[in-house]
């Protein structure tokens, strides 16, 4: 499997009221800007890779064309001469050439996409085999005056959605405010889930968590600074609140230390965060051997990145809780047939590889 032709796009879908503009304690989205990556080998198959642009990861994003053509260029010229089967020597390489987790996420899920559509496989079944077929979604939401939020999960709970996560994290009082509108509206006929982003200091979680206790949260991700594991683990004893780590868990290495350090009751990993998708399942591995429920994270992804979801929640059983989404408030999933959520969830997709196909129409129309 030899590289044909590689090419980079980076485009900006805005996203639609109430989930955009998405306000979270580090700031606010207009909407998707998504790193699409086209592989095409010389048989004509065409691999997809999406990767986010990271909040909180050591930033990199091409701020131009010239830059993107740049890297373009870079990566073609390290994995030319390759057979690209070879996945993960191809990712070492790209890591020590210096390529930040967030593009050699995009540039392995394109290779993995390949793989698959090469050897007529569903990536599913290269990961370790189908344990679901139905992926459940969360359906996130940006931090919002109380009201509004409730309002919010009214339609989600009508919707058919089953699991709702709200950002928090400017303002505790506004947090709680905002659960306890939400619990007022639709009863316990939705999970909730809170994500502050490091926001808060370890007291500070502690005392919204004691406050939280009654209003039967799934869990609360990220409530302090990622490097805080010691200082979580003793606030974790201290509150009945199960404690998430999205951003603390970023590598296997992160995994191992959350696992021997019992500090969190879930965790979160993403494609983008980690280097990939066979780093994802080495966290998933360590995190099941720890009997750690996981989610997985999004990067308000579209239809490719949303894709890789769901094989690796369907190949991995420690995914016990539903994934991450904003893909419902944007305008376009990127994909020629779009992923269809029914009832909150959406079904592995049945096709090689990734088993989805972008449209080339709007992948121009949407460039930025
Ligand atoms: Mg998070």
């Amino acid at each position: 499997m030899q590289l044909h032709n590689l090419n980079l796009y980076i485009l900006n879908i805005p996203g639609k009221a109430p989930v955009y503009p998405y306000r979270a304690s580090l700031g606010e989205t207009l909407g998707a800007r998504p790193l699409i990556v086209e592989i095409a080998i010389s048989d004509g198959i065409i691999g997809w890779g999406e990767t986010a642009r990271s909040s909180t990861a050591p930033s990199f994003w091409p701020k131009s064309r010239t830059e993107l053509q740049a890297l373009q260029e870079q990566i073609t010229g390290l994995i030319e001469q390759t057979d690209l089967h070879d996945i993960e020597p191809i990712t070492n390489r790209l890591w020590a050439a210096g390529l930040p987790h967030t593009l050699v996420a995009g540039v392995e899920m394109a290779l993995w996409d390949l793989k698959g559509k090469a050897a007529s496989l569903p990536l599913c079944h290269l990961l370790g085999g189908v344990h679901r077929r139905t992926i459940p979604l969360c359906a996130c939401l940006g931090i919002l005056p109380a009201e509004d939020s409730a309002r919010v999960a009214e339609k989600y709970v009508e919707q058919g959605f089953t699991t709702m996560k709200l950002k928090a994290g400017r303002n505790a009082e506004q947090d709680l405010a905002s659960v306890k509108a939400i619990r007022q509206a639709v009863g316990s006929a939705i999970e909730l889930r809170i994500d502050a982003n490091q926001a808060y200091s370890p007291l500070e979680a502690l005392r919204l968590c004691r406050k939280l206790e009654e209003w039967d949260l799934q869990y609360f991700e990220q409530p302090c600074r990622q490097d805080m594991l010691s200082e979580l683990a003793r606030k974790r004893l201290a509150t009945r609140v199960p404690i998430a780590l999205n951003e603390s868990c970023r590598t296997p290495l992160d995994m191992l230390r959350i696992a021997r350090m019992d500090v969190a009751d879930c965790v979160l990993p993403d494609t983008h965060l980690s280097g990939g998708i066979a780093q994802v399942k080495r966290i998933a591995a360590i995190a099941e051997a720890a009997g750690i429920p996981m989610a997985m994270h999004c990067g308000h992804d579209l239809g490719v990145k949303t894709a890789a979801v769901l094989h690796l929640v369907a190949s991995s059983p420690g995914f016990r809780f539903a994934s991450d989404t904003t893909v419902h408030s944007l305008p376009s999933d990127l994909l020629s047939e779009p992923l269809r959520i029914v009832g909150g969830s959406i079904e592995l997709p049945a096709g090689p590889g990734l088993g989805v196909e972008v449209d080339r129409a709007q992948l121009e129309r949407y460039q930025a």
